[in-house]
């Protein structure tokens, strides 16, 4: 990763500094397996490496720290850092400098010197530049903790710099007060100096057809409103520009592009979906796009056919673009292995993607990515691993998708996603979909996002998918095991369940209880080994196991149409959850129905889950009412 110098950042913390160990020349610990990213999918990535070093090679003396063995190496990186600023930078017992040393694969050796102490850094070029930036991170940190214990008017009456007698008689180094401007002003240099001389960028692709030209006002707002009320919005400041007339079918989107409707049409879909529609014709412009999609509503071919026209269309051709041109980023490996399956099917042009995950073999994934790869789809954390170990070039991006940002965030991705994006040009054409519109989102948005259009179908309040009946249980955690095993037994051969339950122990648990009662069961759920999720995922698919018990991390980015059923044994952590949980079921035009279990545990949601019904016009029970109703008395 990369960051600007003299630019403020926080003191790196142990997990961040960990990202950066380089393996590549094997001496860093892991170079397979595990993976260093933080933030993690569900038991898949982070974890201690091997022979993390911890330490290794160094021992102190009094004032300084020397190297105890050295290979055959660069020369050192060496400067000069204020007597002062030593204890910060070795902290407490060593621990700072051996966080820093083992983050980023490099041995430091610190000399007090007269009038400063001499810092000099051993290791690759790139990770004693990391080095380096991680120890002035943790000077600036104290010198601005030293800074802050004066008021401005103290600070006004003093000299600048020197030495103070403070009234507590310790003797300490006044600090110049951090000129921010001066900091700002650098940051954007360096940013002007990092980006320039790119290659050009070409984002506009779209050419009306007749069709869609000639649809008036009236028309348009008409197939809005019968296609799931479809909105659109320019989030441009200043003056808005008009918002393009929906594609309403294939080739008024892709008339220019024979080979990408030979696919098309291969796949035998009908027509394009609401999103499709008003989302092609944004995308074909250059426009970045946020899409509030709910899941199953076509979303991932919303963006993936006009990022296969943007990256093959490109004035830099793919050999000489020297890395991928599209990063798709998605929540969870199942996800990721989704969206690349529908690159495959309509792969256009032999475009090749890979996918990368944590979980998966590393050494597999960073093999591939040798092999000319045009689009990565990716989840963040182990990204950003191999983005640290430069194990993958992402400066050639030119069209980035952040699929599912709500998960990503509620995910815990969003230090990922901002390092990732620290690599890939600013100029680039940014899509995002999401569910959900909390503030949350509008601010990654913000600042990730240029100028952008907003389609979203349905209100930008949370709803349900409308395909779906569901029912709502209220019982008691003892009655809900009864319950499940019933309805199951009752299940007809062409029913086809998913199980949401809250903990892997839970799955494991009632899974093994459903097998002795002879139903055939899958589980889905963090702590399976990546093949047996993948095996889980196939029976499911395939219909050879017709019940799934999984935990959310197949709440999203499952892609089976088939599931008649989504069965909440556990209510989720949150409304939210609650939605992509049943959008598992009445999928591409079909049907579903859902059923959940609700007790006293699950009460303070209630209020939000009767919203949610109410607007999807379902009934309400008698005793859901009376619960919500009960749980307000107590909060008043
Ligand atoms: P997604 O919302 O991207 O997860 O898509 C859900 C499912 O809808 C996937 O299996 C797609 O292959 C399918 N799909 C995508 N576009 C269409 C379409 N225009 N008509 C029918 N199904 C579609």
């Amino acid at each position: 990763m990369a960051w600007a110098p003299g630019q403020r950042r926080a003191e790196p913390t142990l997990s961040e500094l960990r990202a950066g160990r380089a393996c590549k020349d094997g001496k860093g610990g892991r170079d397979s397996g595990g993976g260093g990213g933080g933030g993690g999918d569900e038991g898949g990535e982070g974890g201690e490496g091997g022979e993390g070093g911890r330490g290794r090679g160094w021992v102190s003396s009094s004032s300084y720290l020397q190297p105890r063995a050295t290979g055959p190496r660069e020369a050192a990186l060496v400067f000069k850092i204020k007597n002062s600023m030593i204890g910060a930078v070795i902290g407490h017992g060593g621990s700072k400098i051996k966080d820093i040393q083992r983050g980023t694969n490099t041995k430091i050796q610190i000399i007090k010197g007269d009038p400063e102490a001499e810092v000099k850094i051993f290791g690759s070029k790139e990770m004693k530049a990391k080095a380096k930036a991680a120890i002035e991170a943790v000077i600036e940190k104290r010198e601005s903790s030293y800074n802050s214990e004066y008021s401005a008017d103290d600070a006004a009456s003093k000299p600048s710099v020197g030495r103070d007698l403070t009234t507590d008689n310790v003797i300490r180094e006044v600090r110049p007060l951090i000129d921010w401007d001066h900091i700002k002003a650098e940051v954007a240099d360096w940013e002007k100096r990092k980006w320039a001389d790119l290659p050009p960028i070409r984002k506009n692709f779209y050419i009306e057809s007749k069709a869609t030209s000639s649809l008036s006002q009236v028309e348009v707002d008409i197939w809005r409103e019968e296609n799931f009320n479809v909105m659109c919005d320019d989030l441009k400041v200043g003056e808005k520009r008009s918002i393009p007339n929906p594609t309403c079918t294939f080739e008024d989107a892709f008339q220019d592009y024979p080979d990408l409707m030979k696919n098309i049409i291969k796949a035998g879909f009908e027509k394009p979906t609401p999103i499709q529609s008003q989302a092609w014709p944004i995308i074909l412009q250059g426009i970045d796009l946020i899409g509030i999609a709910q899941t199953g509503t076509g979303k991932t071919l919303s963006y993936l056919l006009p990022g296969f026209i943007h990256i093959s269309s490109q004035p830099t051709p793919r050999k000489r673009r020297n890395g991928p041109g599209m990063l798709v980023l998605t929540p969870t490996r199942e996800l990721a292995l989704q969206v690349e399956n529908e690159c495959s099917k309509y792969s256009y042009k032999s475009l090749k993607s890979i996918c990368i995950y944590g979980g998966g073999n590393r050494r597999e994934q960073v093999k591939n990515l040798t092999k000319g790869i045009d689009i990565i789809i990716a989840t963040p954390g182990r990204l950003n691993d191999l983005q640290m170990n430069n194990f993958v070039n992402l400066g050639s991006i030119t069209y980035l998708v952040l699929d599912e940002a709500d998960k990503m965030l509620d995910m815990g991705f969003e230090p990922q996603i901002m390092k990732i994006l620290l690599d890939v040009r600013p100029d680039r054409q940014t899509v995002m979909t999401s569910a959900t519109w909390p503030d949350t989102i509008r601010r990654l948005a913000q600042s990730y996002l240029k100028e952008p259009m907003i389609v979203y179908v349905g209100s930008l309040d949370l709803v349900a998918v409308n395909t779906v009946r569901q029912n709502i249980i209220v019982t008691t955690e003892e009655e809900k095991r009864s319950l499940i095993q019933e309805f199951l037994h009752c299940l007809s051969p062409r029913d086809k369940v998913i199980v949401f339950v809250s903990r892997k122990l839970v799955a494991d648990d009632l899974a093994s209880d459903l097998s002795i009662q002879g139903l055939a069961v899958q589980s889905l759920h963090g702590n399976r080994e990546q093949w047996d999720r993948e095996q889980a995922l196939e029976d499911f698919k395939s219909g050879s196991v017709k019940i799934l018990i999984a935990t959310d991390l197949a709440s999203r980015g499952l892609d089976v149409d088939d599931i008649t059923h989504v069965y909440n044994y556990d209510f989720p952590r949150n409304i939210e959850e609650y939605v992509h949980r049943i959008g598992r079921t009445g999928r591409a035009g079909k049907t579903g129905i859902s059923i959940t279990l609700v007790t006293r545990n699950n009460r303070k949601i209630v209020p939000e889950l009767i919203k949610i019904l109410e607007r999807a016009n379902q009934s309400i029970p008698e005793d859901l009412v009376t619960m919500a109703e009960q749980y307000k008395k107590v909060d008043e």
